[in-house]
């Protein structure tokens, strides 16, 4: 997979963020990245805070699939929850914000 272009247009309309799911909102400036596998294009959008921070830990970690070629949600959820509550370690502070941003999407859509 090659990374085309990463761009940081502002939201005309509400976006999925691959990360935290609804995060992006009409106005918000957000993360756009275009892949290329073959001929199948991708991409790949995310907020820039603090999803992009913890892609790019993860980017920087090697924590990622190498088949896939890049960090993906899965990748950035599973990073977040092995950086908090770690006994010992100091909790990474984008990992916390992002488990509080699941929590809170997570507390919306239960009725
Ligand atoms: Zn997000």
């Amino acid at each position: 997979m090659n990374t085309i272009e990463i761009t940081r247009p502002v939201a005309r309309q509400d976006h999925f963020c691959e990360v935290c799911g609804p995060g992006i909102k009409q106005g918000d400036q957000y993360s756009r990245t275009v892949s290329v596998d073959g001929g199948d294009f991708s991409v790949f959008k995310c907020c820039l805070e603090p999803c992009l921070d913890v892609v790019n830990k993860c980017f920087r970690g090697g924590f990622y699939d190498r088949f896939v070629g890049g960090v993906t949600g899965d990748d950035a959820r599973e990073w977040a929850h092995e950086h908090v509550g770690v006994g010992g370690l100091i909790d990474d502070p984008d990992a916390l914000k992002l488990l509080q941003r699941l929590e809170q999407h997570n507390a919306q859509h239960t009725p």
